[in-house]
């Protein structure tokens, strides 16, 4: 018998994304996959449930009971967790939780976070697509809580230099930041420890700070970036420090996986700036890039605005679900062969992402 997908609304205070949308029912319907979606589940991502009725979904109230394969955007509730029975493989990003909550459960979940940095499985990575969205939209939220205009104008009311736009961390958000900014018209210059990101921030037309900063060595496995040492950070925080006062809008996507955020702009940063300047701060849930973020909040020293900016794809949700839809999509691909679904736990790409298997925590 033909496996069936289940997609529960998301219930995550603020969250609007949905794990599929029409299209991806209708992806997975022709591959052979029954489809169940929660009456609502794609309503705030303004996916209504009768296009998942056209695309051949069945519309449930309840959809966890009876589920053999759940698809979720946030991690699953203790409550949502209760509902999901016995022998049902979950597949959700599970985030910096405790994965304790999964023992003595006859489950199986896989972490979408933990999709591995392979270029076979680069279509299946929700960070990926979930970062550029975040990068895209953060500097619209620069933008909109700066005291300046991004571009260069010349008016009959004079003429405006353009802002000047500085991106810390530039991986998938920063480059779609960077790009973003230039779009809008902002000179923008950018930096990272790993020399791959080097090139690609000046193919992208921005400005490299501290070039003497970047070393072979930062980039660790699947291409990401090692902590610093110490005296690595104080060379690169000495470089920020002589930047950071030189720009209208600073943001921070730096990240170590499974590690908090490098703290990147200090107090002394921050009272160096001018005022009317921004900073986002898209490491805010990892305990920030800068010394003074405050995560979901925007504060404001010495006339300095601080966004601690938290789950901003939610706030683009149409795209952002389509994107994470996609991902969705393609995993299962992988997984369900002749409409069942078939986990390999030598696979490599099922292997990394198992953190528990019929109920035993990996
Ligand atoms: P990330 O979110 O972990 O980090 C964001 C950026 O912060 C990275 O570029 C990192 O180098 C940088 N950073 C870390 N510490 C820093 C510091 N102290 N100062 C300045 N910058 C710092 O990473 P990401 O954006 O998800 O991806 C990083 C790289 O991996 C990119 O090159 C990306 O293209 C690559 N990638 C590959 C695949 C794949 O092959 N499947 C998938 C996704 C990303």
């Amino acid at each position: 018998m033909a496996v069936t997908v289940s997609v529960p609304r998301e219930t995550a205070p603020g969250e609007r994304r949905v794990a599929l949308v029409p299209d991806g029912v209708r992806a997975l319907i022709k591959s052979g996959v029954a489809v169940r979606v929660e009456r609502g589940a794609g309503a705030a991502a303004t996916y209504p449930d009768d296009a998942y009725e056209s695309a051949g979904a069945a519309i449930v109230a309840s959809p966890l009971t009876d589920a053999q394969v759940i698809v979720k955007v946030q991690r699953p509730s203790q409550a949502e967790l209760d509902a999901i029975p016995s022998g049902a493989v979950v597949i959700s990003l599970f985030g910096a939780g405790p994965e304790s909550y999964l023992v003595n459960r006859n489950l199986t979940a896989l972490a979408l976070e933990r999709v591995p940095r392979i270029t076979r499985a680069q279509s299946m990575d929700v960070l990926s697509s979930q970062a550029t969205v975040a990068g895209y939209k953060s500097v619209l939220v620069a933008a909109s809580e700066s005291a300046k205009l991004f571009p260069m104008l010349t008016t009959a009311a004079g003429s405006l230099v353009p802002s000047k736009v500085f991106v810390i961390g530039a991986g998938v958000a920063g480059l779609q930041a960077i790009a973003t900014a230039r779009r809008l018209g902002a000179v923008v210059s950018a930096f990272d420890v790993r020399p791959a990101a080097r090139e690609q921030v000046l193919s992208l037309g921005a400005t490299f700070v501290a070039s003497d900063t970047v070393t072979q060595s930062a980039e660790a496995a699947g291409g990401y970036a090692r902590a610093q040492t110490d005296d690595e950070q104080a060379r690169t925080l000495a470089t920020l420090a002589a930047h950071v006062p030189t720009v209208d809008v600073v943001i921070t996507t730096a990240q170590i996986p499974g590690k908090p955020a490098p703290r990147l702009i200090t107090t002394a940063m921050v009272a160096a700036m001018k005022p009317g300047s921004v900073i986002v701060d898209l490491a805010a849930e990892t305990g920030g890039n800068c010394e003074l973020t405050k995560p979901g909040e925007t504060i404001e020293v010495n006339g300095v605005r601080i966004v601690g900016a938290t789950n901003l794809p939610s706030t683009v949700p149409l795209h952002a679900s389509l994107m994470f839809s996609k991902n969705i999509v393609t995993l299962l691909g992988a997984l369900i062969k002749d409409g069942e679904l078939r986990l390999d736990p030598q696979d490599e790409i099922t292997k990394a992402m198992l953190i528990a298997h019929n109920g035993a925590l990996k």
